[in-house]
């Protein structure tokens, strides 16, 4: 994946899962990863590992949810590395109930977290990669993002959300900046996500149906296919499913 080489490439919820597989992988293909989350000591291990494979990485703590965490993490990869190639917003949660079971502030942090870190992040970089003329937005939907089912409204709409910030991304700056947007869908995949989940009814779903998810590493593959392609070739979505699913 010749593309991917010397790209920086900034990853939100690098800290595990679908980040933590990326940023491996972007960074084995020669990427300057810069990964971001909350939990610190996770982030530093996550750099050691790839270090000890000749990668290149660094870690800063980022909330999402704070527009000036994620200022200072665009400032951070700027001065570490000189420019901002790729922003993957990947950071999400995913506490899941029925509506009448009325968990306001699971559904705030959801929006808080899946919708406005993701306009965070492009809020931190949109500038720097129209100074630069190039620059690829990848964010994190789902399914969900084009289905609904009991128990995930509030989920599925922000992760529908995230699919119309990415296309009014893409339709504004493509052709103009040169700036490309891509959606990355996952279905289910085995990661700590579930761990969000605080009703009882719903856990019990997941944890029957969890064994089905496939590996973060399917994801990775996705978002490094998507990275790798020329400057004149967008991969505006992809959706990735367990075959079993
Ligand atoms: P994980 O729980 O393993 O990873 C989520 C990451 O988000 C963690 O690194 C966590 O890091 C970070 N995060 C959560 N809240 C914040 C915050 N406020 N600020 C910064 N980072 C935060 O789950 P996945 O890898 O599965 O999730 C990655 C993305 O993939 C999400 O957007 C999710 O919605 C999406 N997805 C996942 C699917 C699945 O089946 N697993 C299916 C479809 C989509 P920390 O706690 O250290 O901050």
């Amino acid at each position: 994946m010749e593309n991917i080489k010397n790209k920086v490439v900034i990853i939100t919820g690098a800290s595990s899962g679908i980040g933590e597989a990326t940023a491996k992988l972007l960074a084995e293909n020669g990427a300057k990863v810069v990964l971001a989350a909350r939990r610190e000591d996770r982030l530093q291990a996550i750099v050691n590992d790839v270090k000890q494979l000749g990668g290149e990485a660094v870690s800063i703590k980022a909330d999402v949810v704070s527009a000036e965490d994620m200022q200072n993490l665009a400032k951070f990869a700027l001065s570490k590395y000189g420019r901002i190639d790729v922003l993957i917003n990947n950071a999400g949660v995913m506490p899941n109930s029925r509506l009448s079971e009325l968990r306001v502030e699971e559904w705030e942090q959801m929006i808080d977290v899946n919708i406005k870190g993701v306009l965070y992040g492009i809020a931190a970089v949109l500038p720097v990669m129209r100074e630069q003329k190039s620059g690829h937005i990848i964010n994190l939907s789902s399914t969900s993002g084009y289905q609904v089912s009991p128990t995930s409204a509030v989920y599925a709409a922000t992760k529908f959300a995230v699919r119309a910030i990415s296309e009014g991304l893409r339709l504004e700056e493509s052709s103009t900046s040169g700036i490309k947007s891509t959606v990355i869908a996952p279905g289910l995949t085995k990661t700590e996500l579930f761990d969000s989940i605080t009703s009882p009814e719903v856990q019990a779903v997941a944890n029957q149906i969890s064994d089905l998810g496939i590996s973060p590493d399917r994801i990775a593959r996705a978002i490094a296919f998507a990275i790798n392609e020329p400057d004149d070739t967008l991969i505006s979505e992809i959706m990735i499913r367990p075959t079993a699913l």
